[in-house]
């Protein structure tokens, strides 16, 4: 059976980045990363891609020259955790054994549990970011746009970057109304408000306003008619529910998100599927040596790739602690951070913790609409993922001892 001393499942922005500063931190470290993609992608971008700024190349890379020096790539999924055997059986079959374990799997595509969308999707108008396959056809979409409805869904959470559906209605928006085109802007979101975080929705509602958006909350898309055009929504109304349905000329759906599979059935998932971590260590609650962080953790902070940002020094601590028979004391504050692009050139950068509260980077008032942060969006972000975050030399402030 082969053996790491550290085994990374998931070798995506979370898994990249932990590996990297463990090796930083502790260079004899014996770290593998088990990862089936050929591909990475920087998914944060996808945004500016649907909007026709960035191209889809611009945010791949190799996954071969992202696995940092000296910790072993093993191109393969995992199939099955075995926590109690401190194993983990990939999907040719090889059996790994750890002496602590990582999980960074991400998050799951739930496409089919929207009726017809699986089929819908790619063509006749009918976009999405989400995917890599979809997020250059929202672009083509956008510049075909004659006028008439144009609906942008977002899923119920947990989703990745919640900002993420909104941001597109925004720069989509500003297209039409370049082109003077008779477009009516729908923002269908399954959620209650325009955004989680109170202090950040006030600005949004106001954009939300300025632009004239039909903004409709508490709506679930549940089919999408190709034939007819038509979004089928579940709009809930305190006890009650009814079905709405809206026809479109363009539609951008945020698909439902899940755990994969192999982490949602294994032991180490929570009622939900997520990894069940305390949020604070980022500890498996029932087998010391699990850790996770990224998306497919069980933490309730906001899923983005800022967010592994807060999370990588504090899981590189605990875990170090762990082998070293040391107290475990670095603790994660929930940090997360949304670009919210609210037009070309115009960005309020949301950056939050646990509690809500505003914690920015910048000395500015964060819930300002700004040039400068749109451009942080489009030039600062990409270059420190690629050259810092993934490299692990981003040393972040947020290394939070009794935070808890
Ligand atoms: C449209 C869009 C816009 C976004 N905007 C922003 C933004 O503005 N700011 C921001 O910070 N974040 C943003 N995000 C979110 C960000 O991309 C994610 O939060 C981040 O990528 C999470 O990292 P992760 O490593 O947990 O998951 P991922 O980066 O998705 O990586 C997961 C990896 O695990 C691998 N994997 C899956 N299953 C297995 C298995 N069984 N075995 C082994 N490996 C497996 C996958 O192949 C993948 O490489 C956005 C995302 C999208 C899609």
């Amino acid at each position: 059976m082969a053996h790491h001393q550290i085994l990374i499942v998931g070798g995506g922005a979370a898994g990249i980045t932990v590996a990297a500063q463990l090796k930083r931190a502790r260079v004899g470290l014996d770290v593998a990363i088990l990862e089936p993609s050929a591909d990475h992608y920087y998914q944060p971008g996808w945004t500016l891609v649907g909007g026709g700024v960035f191209s889809l190349q611009d945010t791949h890379r190799a996954e071969r020259d992202l696995i940092p020096s000296g910790v072993h790539w093993i191109q393969d999924g995992a199939a099955a955790f075995e926590p109690d055997h401190n194993r983990v059986i990939t999907t040719s079959g090889t059996a790994i054994s750890y002496e602590a374990l990582i999980v960074a799997t991400g998050l799951k595509l739930c496409w089919d549990r929207i009726a017809g969308l699986t089929e819908a999707l790619g063509q006749g108008g009918v976009c999405s970011n989400y995917s890599k396959d979809h997020t250059a056809y929202t672009w083509e979409a956008i510049q075909n746009f004659k006028g008439g409805n144009a609906v942008f869904t977002c899923a119920p959470m947990p989703i990745k970057c919640p900002g993420a559906p909104q941001k597109i209605a925004y720069l989509a928006d500003d297209v039409f109304k370049k082109k003077k085109l008779q477009a009516n802007v729908i923002y269908a979101t399954a959620t209650p408000g325009i955004f989680g975080v109170p202090v950040y929705a006030a600005p949004l509602r106001e954009v939300v306003k300025r632009k004239g958006i039909d903004a409709r909350y508490n709506h679930v898309l549940t089919a999408v008619r190709a034939d007819k055009k038509e979004a089928v929504f579940k709009v809930t109304e305190g006890e009650s529910s009814r079905e709405e349905v809206i026809p479109y000329n363009l539609l951008h759906v945020t698909p439902p998100m899940a755990a994969p599979d192999v982490v949602a059935e294994s032991p180490l998932a929570n009622g939900a599927g997520f990894v069940e971590v305390d949020q604070f260590s980022l500890q498996h609650v029932r087998f010391a040596n699990v850790f996770s962080l990224g998306d497919v953790s069980g933490m309730p902070n906001s899923k983005t790739a800022a967010a592994v940002r807060g999370q990588a020094p504090v899981l590189v601590a605990n875990l170090l602690a762990l082998l070293d028979g040391q107290p475990l004391e670095a603790a994660y504050d929930g940090y997360s951070c949304c670009p919210l692009i609210t037009g070309y050139g115009k960005t309020i950068m949301a950056e939050f913790n646990y509690k809500q509260e505003p914690v920015p980077s910048f000395p500015l008032d964060p819930t300002k609409e700004r040039w400068s942060m749109w451009f942080v969006k489009r030039k600062i972000l990409p270059a420190l993922y690629w050259n810092r975050m993934l490299t692990g030399a981003q040393h972040e402030r947020r290394f939070v001892p009794g935070v808890r």
